[in-house]
């Protein structure tokens, strides 16, 4: 039996505006067209992707490498440009979601349908305790997010590119197209890591849960769309483990590595990933 919950008019509210000033931006960008505004919303979608995908899912929920405080910082604030919640929130959600995926109190539990999965599970009010999380309330610069989430969320999501904006005179364009339209297209690219990567693709490592891997979703959400693999090995710092496989949070974090920002990058032994795909095709054949 699935327990009903209350609307959340508070974020119902906040998602709405949100979405009326991403169209906003779309209408601004087109009759007010600036270069300097599109590259500084370019900047900002990566950087706050980073923040979402190399901080608070690879190094934050999974601690699968360690990072350079100057780095963790990065993450952190363009993280709450991504009016995600705090990285302690969204960690402690997230590993509940692995741990309980598919199931009821899996927070975006994909078998109760797609757009519950996507965004229904944000449109309503839930009384989930922050848990499992011991190692990173221990982590003071988390801790400063969590407190400080609101401020920073405002400050680098909508006051700093609008005063960069103000540079070249497009003040309201840039809170427009890199504050708000950005922030909705990086919505969505999250939201889909919850509902496309249960639902769409294949699942060359796992069948035990719904999470697939696909090329399309990588393609949206800087790499996490490797999903299958992802729930399998969760430790690996990398989502697409292939060579051709589109990961470009991989390719940064490896990056980061050359320049000494980050290290003790963990990878699955490639034994391991080959059993899982050996294990699967036998299943396959037999089936
Ligand atoms: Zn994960
Ligand atoms: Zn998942």
């Amino acid at each position: 039996m699935q327990q009903r919950r209350e609307l959340d008019w508070t974020n119902i509210s906040f998602l709405a505006t949100a979405h009326l000033l991403a169209a906003a931006g779309v209408a601004w960008g087109i009759f007010n067209f600036s270069w300097p505004t599109v590259i500084l919303a370019l900047v900002w979608f990566a950087l706050c992707g980073l923040g979402i995908t190399g901080g608070y899912h690879r190094l934050f929920s999974h601690p699968t490498y360690e990072a350079a405080a100057w780095l963790r910082w990065i993450y952190l604030v363009f993280g709450a440009a991504s009016v995600q919640n705090s990285a302690l929130k969204w960690s402690s959600d997230h590993r509940i979601h692995h741990s309980k995926v598919d199931r009821e109190e899996d927070p975006y539990n994909i078998r109760r349908g797609f757009w519950w999965a996507h965004i229904g599970w944000v449109l309503h009010k839930e009384a989930r305790p922050i848990a499992r999380v011991k190692d990173l309330e221990a982590d003071p610069l988390v801790m400063w997010q969590h407190r400080n989430y609101v401020l920073l969320a405002t400050l680098f999501g909508a006051v700093i590119p609008m005063a960069i904006g103000a540079l070249w005179g497009d003040a309201i364009g840039a809170l427009l197209i890199a504050g708000f339209l950005r922030l909705v297209l990086q919505y969505h690219a999250t939201f889909a890591v919850n509902s496309l990567a249960h639902y769409l693709g294949s699942q060359p490592y796992d069948t035990t849960t719904s999470a697939r891997d696909s090329f399309i979703t990588a393609l949206v959400t800087l790499g996490e769309g490797y999903h299958n693999f992802h729930h399998r090995f969760q430790n690996d710092y990398r989502n697409g483990v292939r060579g051709w496989q589109l990961d470009p949070t991989k390719w940064f974090v490896w990056t980061m590595s050359k320049v000494g920002a980050t290290w003790n990058l963990r990878r699955t032994p490639q034994d391991k990933i080959d059993a899982a795909l050996a294990a699967r095709r036998a299943q396959r054949n037999a089936a």
